[in-house]
């Protein structure tokens, strides 16, 4: 209650007060924020543009159906362009029916231009996405208006909000990203287990062993332990975030290591990239508002202030790691076909219990914290992309991957896949296809004026192998788009480029 006091305090303080901030009902302790409309979140931040110069408000792309994608730019000096500085880019409401990531963004937005905290743009250039989705958003839908999962958008990019954030990524390079969600705890499989989920912001990072382990290990000891801390601190239950269960059903992990989300498709470019996910309401839309954006506010505010702490440390890992990526020899194993597995360690998962109203920790024994590799390939020197492939020509164009065309020489081996058998495997719990390739160098001779030469060494680099191997359970092969790339009986037309 008092807390509910203090953010319309705050609020009106600061003069706009009264957009999208609703009482929900005549008993003030139901005072909240309301859900605020596409229009509204326009009208709301661009007054703050105008009246600050600490921000500056950018379109960096448009919906499906045509509504603007705005990237607020708070800086205290010319954003991106200080080398001093780390970039941090939070984005929010790629799902829209997952509401408080939008209305936390606002209040991040008001608290962050306040004299007391604005300290933070000293060390920091923050790009805050308060909507991915506007879409999705005004008729409170998880998809985009093309029925298109945004959050399983990111590698092969067709849809335009993914390709907007991608875009705008790739302009600025940030080396911390968070990607703001809920998650919905009351499912049905739950009720009849007996207990659900009640973690009020849930915080995890890069589980993708392809993402350098220097990044991981601070990611995993620095930045979550301090995040669930802060969390903590301001009374908001925080734990790790972990999909799986309920326990005694499914097993628990942290999360998917595809590369497919807003999360580990930035991670995997060596980025310092998270994701959060705050409880949503029993009916997904605006319950429980206030106490639900402020919670995702802390935790962005808990991360700001990680980073602004550790800003040297993480500049050079993630500055070392990346070049590492650009620089790289070929011949380095990445990893294509992985598992999660358990170790010696039992979850203690705190869950609330519906027989006693109450929190309570479940050991979980069927915990698989550690992502294993099943399948390793070395990295070649590139790949040669068929001309007569345009799908795979126009997904190298939006993933703004260096190309080139390829100069044979007595060094290189140009190889073929042949598919022999297309076989399934288990992907955290789904079926994805498992190809059987045999491998070998081709004999005949390959006129490289009939493919574009996608060459490794690049930030992207264990993107593209992820992305082009056919054995790749990640792979652009399992999505419908590319499925005819692979057929029995025949060579997969993508070719691997090697040193002899
Ligand atoms: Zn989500």
């Amino acid at each position: 209650m008092k807390n509910i006091f203090v953010v319309l305090l705050l609020v009106n303080q600061i003069g706009f007060g009264c957009i999208g901030l609703a009482q929900s009902g005549e008993n003030d302790a139901n005072a909240s924020i309301s859900v605020t409309n596409y229009e509204t979140l326009k009208a709301k931040i661009n007054p703050l543009d105008i009246h600050s110069v600490l921000l500056q408000n950018e379109v960096i792309g448009h919906s499906v159906e045509g509504k603007e994608i705005v990237a607020m730019k708070f800086s205290n000096g010319h954003f991106g362009s200080d080398p001093s500085k780390i970039k941090v880019l939070i984005f929010a409401q790629q799902h829209g029916n997952e509401q408080s990531g939008k209305e936390a963004s606002l209040l991040l937005a008001e608290w962050l231009l306040k004299p007391e905290n604005n300290y933070l743009l000293d060390r920091i250039d923050l790009a805050l996405i308060p909507q991915m989705n506007p879409d999705g958003s005004e008729i409170n839908r998880r998809r985009n208006a093309n029925n298109a999962d945004l959050n399983r958008n990111h590698l092969i990019l067709s849809e335009p909000e993914t390709q907007a954030l991608h875009r705008f990524f790739d302009s600025f390079l940030f080396e911390v990203t968070l990607d703001v969600h809920e998650y919905s705890p009351y499912g049905e499989e739950w009720k009849e287990y007996g207990y659900r989920k009640n973690t009020d912001v849930a915080v995890g990072s890069c589980t993708n062993i392809n993402v350098s382990k220097s990044i991981r290990k601070r990611s995993n000891k620095g930045f979550l332990p301090f995040v669930m801390d802060q969390l903590n601190k301001t009374h908001f239950k925080s734990f790790l975030y972990c999909p799986g269960g309920p326990p005694e059903n499914k097993y628990i992990r942290h999360s998917t290591f595809d590369i497919n989300d807003g999360r580990q498709s930035f991670g995997i470019l060596n980025t310092f990239s998270f994701i959060q996910e705050g409880m949503n309401g029993t009916d997904m839309f605006a319950e429980n508002m206030t106490f639900r954006a402020e919670g995702q506010k802390n935790g962005m505010i808990a991360m700001l202030k990680y980073v602004y702490e550790s800003k040297d440390a993480i500049k050079k890992t993630v500055q070392k790691e990346r070049n590492r990526l650009i620089s790289e020899e070929a011949g380095k194993p990445v990893s294509i076909q992985a598992k999660h597995v358990a170790n010696r360690k039992k979850l203690l998962l705190p869950l609330f219990s519906y027989a006693t109203q109450s929190d309570t920790i479940v050991i979980v024994n069927d915990y698989r914290p550690v992502v294993k590799t099943i399948t390793d390939v070395s990295k070649p020197l590139g790949y040669l992309i068929p001309k007569n492939q345009p799908e795979l020509l126009s997904w190298a164009e939006r993933h703004a991957l260096s190309t080139r065309t390829l100069v044979l020489n007595k060094t290189i081996d140009i190889g073929e896949y042949f598919v022999n058998t297309i076989d399934s495997i288990d992907f955290e719990g789904d079926t994805v296809i498992d190809p059987v390739v045999v491998f070998s160098s081709l004999h005949k001779a390959v006129n490289t004026d009939d493919y574009v030469f996608i060459p490794t060494n690049q930030l992207k680099g264990n993107m593209i192998v992820i992305a082009l191997e056919p054995k790749s359970m990640l792979g652009l092969v399992t999505y419908s788009t590319f499925k005819d790339l692979l057929k029995t009986g025949e060579a997969y037309p993508v070719l691997r480029v090697e040193r002899k």
